[in-house]
């Protein structure tokens, strides 16, 4: 099991990456806003007519939005891993039920999976493609 020194790190470092996430998706979420707010200004002086622009800039928006989703799941993991913390469930796998070692949780403290059940998940996820 993991010692509850190394468990007070690694809730410290999923607190600090959860700060950052919220941060990220802020500032991706104003950045969009503020574009859309350009649209319906209906002022086009700050665009080219070429379409290749045209493109570019509704990729960017799309590609941020996607970001920001990804984030988004990203924060989802980590509160779920807080709560579990918490209620003293955490570092255990979900399927089948075994500790996580403290190695992977070292590199991916929000881990849900132990390293064997992951592979298995992954194995599977690629037969189905
Ligand atoms: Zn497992």
């Amino acid at each position: 099991m993991i010692e509850k020194e190394e468990l007070q790190k690694l809730k410290a470092q999923l607190e600090s990456d959860r700060t950052k996430i919220a941060e990220g998706i802020n500032h991706l979420e104003r950045d969009n806003l503020n574009k859309s707010q350009r649209d319906a200004s209906g002022d086009l002086s700050g665009y080219s007519f070429h379409m290749a622009d045209m493109a570019t800039d509704n990729f960017d928006r799309e590609f941020s939005l996607d970001l920001a989703s990804n984030e988004q799941v990203l924060l989802n993991r980590i509160d779920e891993a807080l709560r579990k913390i918490q209620e003293g469930t955490y570092g255990v796998c979900e399927n089948c039920t075994k500790p996580i070692s403290s190695k992977r949780l070292k590199a991916v403290p929000y881990a849900k999976l132990c390293i064997k059940c992951k592979e298995e998940e992954e194995k599977n996820a690629r037969r189905g493609e």
